[in-house]
């Protein structure tokens, strides 16, 4: 599987470095390798960020002039803060240009016979909402949108709700190796959070190590196990969708489901009539957006 030429310049970069131009190849971590390195606002002191930032450069930099980088290189770049701003703006533009890539599916819930395709450009302009920041103040990655518990909101549900939420991930469209290709997003708060509660006491009192980052105060993580529960079918994933079949998906994948659930399930639709399609099927209306107990 091979990246597809339209996205090709997206992993191509050259900064300037050290008073040299260099060029750069950057690679699409999996979401393992970048889910602790996300920290709420009030936590990223300077100091923090100094061993954030250069433990994600290392992980995001596939080569630099042909070689692979260490630490000490990352650091190097780090302590550069044009070619950390350049490395950074790179980072924005791949992670946010990929992550839209997915694609969604969603089913008539009154012939179940037929599914609008939508992409996530059409559906945030559908809903009138931005889709959920990736990227947090054009510099840091943002706390994802399955970290926190969003209040129930009203909907007027003059017409029905998709029934089911089916997806194409972005690494599939794009050409990046990954396990899953495709999928079914339920609701990560479904029958009142009970759900969750029993996947925090299933899977986080182990004390495996290569665990010690599954908590619920490590916001990464706690968005990975949302989306472990939210998750009600991923191709290549036989059984039970476990925080790490989450954890190893590519980012691109990751930040695309976390934006389609806030999408479908959190945004506050006013006008039913501006989200809605008609069923090519059956002629019938519905919503783009599930209902929040799918
Ligand atoms: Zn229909």
């Amino acid at each position: 599987m091979t990246v597809a030429n339209s996205f090709e310049s997206l992993f191509h970069v050259r900064i300037l470095f050290q008073g040299r131009d260099r060029d750069i190849e950057l690679r699409v971590p999996e979401y393992e390798e970048v889910f602790a390195l996300i920290l709420p606002p009030e936590h990223r002191s300077p100091e923090r960020m100094s061993v954030m930032f250069p433990a994600e450069f290392k992980r995001l930099i596939k080569s630099m002039e042909g070689s692979s980088i260490d630490i000490e290189h990352a650091r190097a770049i780090y302590a550069d803060s044009q070619a950390a701003g350049q490395l950074v703006a790179s980072r924005n533009r791949l992670f946010e240009t990929l992550a839209e890539q997915g694609l969604i599916y969603m089913q008539c819930p009154h012939c179940l016979s037929w599914e609008a395709e939508v992409s996530v450009t059409a559906l945030t302009t559908a809903l009138q909402a931005g889709p959920w920041p990736i990227i947090d103040q054009r510099l840091f990655l943002a706390v994802p949108s399955l970290a926190q518990h969003f209040p129930k909101f009203l909907r007027t549900r003059q017409f029905p709700y998709s029934s089911r939420i089916r997806f194409q991930l972005p690494s599939t469209v794009v050409g990046i190796p990954a396990a899953s290709r495709s999928g079914v997003l339920g609701y990560a708060d479904a029958q009142h959070g009970a759900m969750e509660r029993a996947a925090w006491q299933r899977w986080t009192p182990s004390e495996v190590s290569g665990r010690e980052q599954w908590r619920e105060d490590v916001s990464g993580f706690h968005a990975a196990l949302r989306l472990s529960v939210a998750l009600q079918y991923l191709d290549g994933v036989s059984g039970e969708i476990t925080p790490e079949a989450v954890l190893q998906m590519p980012a691109i994948d990751f930040y695309f489901l976390d934006n389609l659930h806030y999408l479908a399930h959190n945004v506050a639709i006013t006008d039913e009539i501006k989200v809605s399609v008609r069923c090519e099927k059956c002629g019938q209306t519905f919503v783009l957006a599930a209902d929040a107990e799918n």
